[in-house]
């Protein structure tokens, strides 16, 4: 099992970089583009241990055969049980034989023990990992089992910024808020939200969360989990921007929900707002000067 997770986890390496080497080489920017092919890099990775585990064996393995002491030297009971030969009783090699059993066996039972410490620490911080995971995914649930529908609205007062939530059918609860802004505002952030809702952004980063928790000892994965969710970001605030609204005033509606941002969306499966990272890049997007400079 710890074999096919090790090589599980190289040859996802080897997917990631070889999708890097072709984005690059393809030159390709968009956003949406650029979200599904790591999008296939985590579905991948996430059936790795399973093909590792159950497909047809790669005819070059990319982890030697496990070869410790205790597979390569004779199991006691075995020696025991086994009636010598006459030539084996006769033959010098039985003591030399068995004066290397009694070596072995230390480095036999040291590797075992560094063995279980590995797997271990493994377990822990997966179980933590998907322990957090799992808090997030009842939280969403529910946050969307208690929101009420207000002017047609789901709308929820433990909500302090917008946020798509579910796997299958996500739906966008609206902070209390809403009824306060301006026609395009709420026009603006629901174009953002829907667009997370077609895209099934939520479901993306719960598989991008549950890829990190398995795979944790690979940095890969927590740049994954990063990329995709300013990728669906991105996204979604090509939508909105598509849809003829203002970069300036798309700017400020993000700016204003940075104020309230809900740092608990994070595990939920929506991606995370950042900051003012974020209304940068809709800046730059679009060619329009810094927030900060008017
Ligand atoms: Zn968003």
């Amino acid at each position: 099992m710890e074999q096919a997770l090790v090589e599980s986890a190289i040859r996802g390496v080897l997917i990631a970089a070889g999708v890097a080497v072709v984005l690059r080489m393809a030159h390709i920017k968009a956003p949406a583009v650029l979200h599904a092919a790591w999008t296939g890099v985590v579905v991948a990775m996430l059936l790795l241990p399973l093909w590792t585990l159950w497909g047809p064996k790669a005819s070059i393995p990319l982890l030697p055969v496990a070869t410790t002491a205790s597979t390569l030297a004779p199991h006691p009971a075995v020696v025991a049980s086994s009636p010598p030969s006459r030539d084996q009783r006769l033959a010098p090699q039985t003591t030399t034989a068995a004066a290397a059993l009694t070596e072995v066996a230390p480095t036999s039972r040291s590797i075992g023990n560094w063995r279980r410490i590995v797997v271990a620490i493994y377990g822990a911080v997966v179980l933590l990992l998907l322990g957090r995971l799992a808090i997030g995914t009842v939280s969403a649930h529910r946050l969307r089992r208690r929101a009420l529908v207000r002017s047609g609205r789901l709308t929820s007062v433990a909500c302090e910024s917008p946020v798509t939530v579910g796997w299958l059918r996500p739906v966008v609860i609206l902070p209390a808020r809403w009824e306060s802004w301006s026609p395009s505002h709420l026009d603006a952030v629901l174009a953002h939200e829907h667009a997370h809702v077609r895209r099934r952004d939520p479901f993306v980063q719960w598989l991008a969360l549950l890829n990190r928790a398995l795979f944790w000892f690979v940095p890969v994965t927590w740049w994954l989990e990063r990329r995709l969710s300013a990728l669906a970001e991105q996204s979604c605030d090509d939508a909105v921007l598509a849809r003829g609204h203002d970069p300036v005033d798309y700017a400020e509606y993000l700016l204003e929900d940075k104020a309230r941002a809900d740092p608990f969306v994070h595990e939920t499966g929506h991606p995370p707002i950042r900051f003012p990272q974020h209304v940068q890049e809709v800046e730059s997007h679009v060619g329009i000067p810094s927030i900060g400079d008017r």
